[in-house]
């Protein structure tokens, strides 16, 4: 049988989980679940849900886990996540990590791994003021390292691209200071179930991606 591939993918904000997981997704074939994406299509859409995340994220907030977590069980119960997924931008706490193993099991799967992308601040700092990203698909572009072909154009779906609200500075110190808090003690969480592994996120992006691929490839000839 195929081995199914459920990862998460863990890291500080801009630290390119975003555009590191559209490479998985492709490579892999799995489904790419990023909380931060169906947040944004929800709020653009303006629903109940959107309404409610739009009053935290606006602000680089976590949303609360009432809504966030009843929303990842949804997500992770379609048909689509049985060929394996990949996390992105959840669990973003221990009680979510916590929640997210109960769901597993009541789906009778479990982690495969969680990577860790590393870096350290004053860089992703100085990353955030040139990021620019798609809310209609989720890609990602850096104006100084990643530029679109065309100025303010997705390369994949074509719509226009912008500057994240959430990547001002006051907010993004918000998020930066919530990932040391209350992320972070995952990466001991995952370290001492033996699920932890470690990539630069601070490579270049093709780089960062045949590290990733080195580990997942190891992990399916297990
Ligand atoms: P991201 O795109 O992953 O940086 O997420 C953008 C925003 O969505 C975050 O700053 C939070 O406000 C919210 N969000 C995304 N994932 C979670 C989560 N697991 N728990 C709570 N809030 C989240």
């Amino acid at each position: 049988m195929e081995k199914r591939l459920n990862i998460i993918l863990l890291g500080p904000p801009a630290a390119g989980k975003g555009t590191q997981s559209q490479l998985i997704e492709k490579r892999y074939a799995i489904s790419h679940i990023s909380t931060g994406d169906m947040f944004r299509a929800a709020i653009k859409e303006q629903t109940p849900l959107g309404k409610e995340a739009y009053q935290y994220t606006s602000t680089g907030r976590l949303v609360p886990d009432e809504v966030t977590n009843g929303l990842v069980k949804e997500r992770l119960s379609k048909d689509d996540c049985k060929k394996g997924f990949l996390l992105d931008g959840f669990p973003r706490t221990v009680i979510q990590a916590d929640v997210l193993q109960e769901i597993l099991s009541s789906l009778g799967t479990s982690l495969t791994c969680c990577i860790l992308l590393k870096a350290d601040d004053e860089l992703l700092i100085d990353r955030i003021a040139s990021r620019r990203v798609c809310l209609n698909c989720g890609a990602s572009y850096s104006i100084k390292t990643n530029k679109p072909k065309v100025e303010n154009v997705c390369d994949c779906c074509g719509a226009e691209l912008v500057f994240r609200n959430d990547d001002r500075p006051e907010s993004f110190k918000v998020r930066l200071e919530d990932y040391h808090k209350k992320t972070f003690p995952l990466v001991e969480y995952y370290k001492k179930k033996g699920l932890l592994y470690e990539v630069d996120a601070l490579l270049p992006i093709d780089e960062v991606f045949e590290n990733i691929s080195k580990i997942i490839s190891s992990l399916l000839d297990r």
